[in-house]
């Protein structure tokens, strides 16, 4: 079906075994939009049933699929990239309508899910094997590397493409089938994908997309022998829960969870460019990523000066409608959001925290200063446009409060001195580091974190191996 025309339909259900299908639970859910309003499209449910059905079509599509030679399966996935490039307008409208993020970012966020599959179409021709000498003549030793099996991803709502995009196409790529959960309030872009795919040509139950009710896909994709891989990316809590529950069937882990990133600029940072860094960085998808600085040091010398700068910037900021080109922040999918943002606000205020820029509705942005460690805003991810911000007279007294979290994403520096640099990058505890960048991510290099952020990492050179395990062969003869 052309796009256009998928986009334009009413009612959607599940894509099991390549067809968009009637599913046998008839209940309809309502799905709003930000920008729409209340019942903008409706969903039906997939049952119990519909789901061990989809393990099992997925689970005999492996068979079949892992035997097609890696690179005929890296250009399926560089035709997926193409017609993703190629219907970037309508599918960015769609992300936009579905959770609210202003359009251009909406329109990268189609360039950056292209950008995995092209990556990983390239990284399907080199899932090289390895050969080790032996010390017996008669022997030849070789580490094989095969896919792992039926893949359970389960995604969340903030990049509702490009999240499921990347670890989609490092699955497919490596052999595996997947069965995809996408949040259940925004999981249309992730069936236009599909609509894509089967136009490129996917074998049938290659990918599946089931939209249904989180805990019982969760339950019996943590209970069938079938899935031998989950690749998660949310929230800790639910991470923590996947990992505990897994342990019965032995899943492979890949878990991408919360972040508490900070951002430090020393005093001889150049402060102009360091100020457009964390914008970027910070007020993309309206704070709403997971990587996206959310405690704000800055070198004694230069506070004041960074202060008037930064305010200066961030007023100016075009808060609006998400479908206009001049909006940089929009609305909120979620009501839990602004009462997140309430409260570490509330909680910042009681503690003595002062706002040097106070927002009038909480999707727009503020800024606060005299933060300390004892405060939530400090100790929790806001997920929202608050700036926190703190002083710090010493390197090793910045990097000592920056690594003050159980948290380890991502975490920015800005410097001009290459020493500072170093002594940062060799302690600063944290999966990600941006040095003058606030914007790191790019399908080339590895996404990923440590401590409670999670482990395993997507995208980049080493992305491919969290869907393949290794098979060592000794040949006697
Ligand atoms: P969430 O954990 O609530 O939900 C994520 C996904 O898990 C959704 O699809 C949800 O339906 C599903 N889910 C929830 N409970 C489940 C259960 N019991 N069984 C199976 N599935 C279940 O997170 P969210 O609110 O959608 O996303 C925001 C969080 O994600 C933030 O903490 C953010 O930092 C994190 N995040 C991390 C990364 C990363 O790469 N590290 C990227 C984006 C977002």
């Amino acid at each position: 079906m052309k796009i256009k025309d998928f986009i334009a339909q009413k009612k959607y259900s599940s894509f099991i075994n390549g067809s968009f299908v009637s599913p046998s639970q008839k209940t309809p859910i309502s799905i709003d939009s930000p920008v729409e309003g209340k019942n903008w499209k409706t969903i039906f449910f997939s049952s119990k049933e519909d789901i061990n059905r989809t393990l099992e079509s997925s689970h005999e599509a492996f068979l079949s699929w892992k035997k097609i030679p890696s690179p005929i399966r890296g250009k399926t996935l560089k035709k997926i990239g193409n017609l993703l490039k190629e219907n970037q307008k309508e599918l960015a409208m769609l992300i936009t309508q579905e959770m609210g993020k202003p359009i251009t970012e909406s329109e990268a966020e189609i360039e950056y899910a292209a950008g995995y599959f092209f990556w990983f179409s390239g990284e399907a021709e080199r899932i090289y094997g390895i050969s080790i000498p032996s010390q017996f003549e008669n022997k030849r030793l070789h580490i094989h590397y095969e896919p792992v099996g039926v893949c359970g991803l389960i995604t969340p709502w903030n990049f509702p493409l490009a999240i499921p995009a990347r670890k989609i196409a490092a699955a497919l790529a490596a052999g595996c089938t997947v069965v995809c959960k996408p949040s259940p309030e925004t999981p249309l872009s992730l069936l236009a994908l599909a609509n894509l795919c089967e136009e490129a040509g996917l074998p049938p139950g290659v990918l599946n997309i089931i939209i249904g009710e989180e805990k019982e896909i969760g339950q019996q994709i943590l209970a069938s022998n079938l899935v031998r891989k989950i690749s998660f990316t949310g929230s800790t809590e639910v991470g923590k829960y996947l990992f505990k529950e897994s342990s019965t069937t032995l899943k492979k882990l890949t878990l991408e969870l919360g972040g508490n990133a900070p951002a430090i600029v020393y005093d001889d940072a150049n402060l102009d460019k360091a100020i457009t860094e964390i914008l970027a960085a910070k007020f993309r998808n309206t704070g709403q990523t997971c990587i996206a600085p959310n405690r704000i040091f800055v070198q004694e010398s230069i506070y004041e000066d960074f202060l008037e700068k930064f305010q200066a910037k961030v007023q100016n900021l075009v808060v609006g409608d998400p479908r206009k080109e001049t909006t940089e922040l929009s609305m909120f999918l979620h009501p839990e959001s602004i009462k997140k943002i309430q409260l570490h606000l509330e909680d910042a205020e009681k503690k003595g925290a002062k706002f040097l820029l106070k927002p009038k509705e909480l999707y727009e942005p503020s800024i606060l200063t005299e933060v300390t460690p004892k405060m939530v805003v400090f100790q929790e991810e806001t997920f929202g446009p608050v700036c926190p911000i703190l002083r710090f007279s010493t390197i090793e007294e910045s990097v000592e409060m920056a690594n003050d979290t159980p948290f380890g994403l991502a975490a920015y520096f800005f410097t001009e001195n290459i020493q500072q640099a170093d002594f940062s990058v060799s302690n600063l505890e944290f999966g990600i580091i941006g040095v003058n960048d606030g914007i790191p991510s790019t399908p080339q290099a590895s996404f990923g974190g440590i401590k409670y952020s999670g482990f395993g990492r997507e995208g980049g050179p080493t992305g491919i191996f969290e869907f393949l395990t290794e098979k060592y062969v000794s040949l006697k003869f």
